[in-house]
């Protein structure tokens, strides 16, 4: 078994059910007292969330540069980033530390691909959604389209992760704003809906919504654990 490397805390929400759902399904998968062999470096995400809305991504990325080769240094044998925001620099630490990174969009794209959808909507941060680095992933290497909600509902999806769900908030209003943005989604011909933010699952679930729900924690999770077991 591989040693996985997490890198946690943004946010810690989110990171739990890393943790859990690594090591369910480790269990499930070996039995008996297995678990999962992983060491987490878990970062204070008041300093990564202020660097993010100040647009200082190289500072961003020197941070999770040296916390990668922690990582790597303490044993890791590769790395799985608790977070989809900041796999923006993803391909920067898999290069400049020397070792692979698990990529969330890659993964969740193969989970697309495989269902044959070719139209896709993403939630996630302001970040995500608007900037390329994860659209690009699923559009360029499984040739997949890539819709997002309109500027005000993407504040709104934005505002209700970084005040709640990183928070350990969980609102029913809230939910059904999701609900209601997801629709007009559907309505704009979406095929499926990429969970893009590792805290959204927390709030909505596949049997909220009436097409496939792509739960990007739960699929890199249990990812993690298929590449560390191979
Ligand atoms: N966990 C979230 C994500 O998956 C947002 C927090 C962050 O900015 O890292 O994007």
């Amino acid at each position: 078994m591989k040693t996985i490397g997490l890198i946690g805390g943004m946010s810690w929400e989110s990171s739990l059910e890393y943790y859990r759902i690594i090591n369910e399904t480790v269990k499930t998968k070996l039995g008996g007292f297995h678990s999962a062999k992983c060491l987490m470096y878990s970062v204070d995400f008041s300093e990564i969330e202020l660097l993010q809305h100040q647009n200082k991504w190289n500072e961003l990325t020197e941070i999770m540069v040296n916390v990668a080769d922690a990582l790597k240094r303490g044993g890791a044998d590769f790395i799985v980033i608790c977070t989809n925001t900041m796999h923006k620099m993803a391909y920067d630490i898999q290069n400049r530390v020397g070792i692979k990174v698990l990529h969330i969009a890659e993964v969740t794209g193969e989970k697309i691909a495989c269902k044959g959808l070719k139209k896709v909507a993403l939630l996630g941060t302001k970040f995500t959604m608007e900037q390329d680095f994860y659209k690009k992933v699923l559009e360029d290497k499984f040739n997949i389209e890539v819709l997002i909600p309109d500027e005000d509902e993407r504040k709104i999806i934005h505002d209700i992760i970084y005040n709640e769900l990183c928070k350990g908030i969980i609102n029913k209003v809230s939910k059904k704003e999701y609900l209601r943005i997801i629709n007009n989604l559907i309505q704009k011909d979406a095929k499926g809906i990429v969970l893009g933010c590792t805290e959204i699952p927390l709030l909505i679930k596949q049997e909220d919504v009436s097409i496939p729900v792509f739960d990007t924690t739960t699929i890199h999770a249990i990812s993690a654990v298929e590449y560390a077991l191979q």
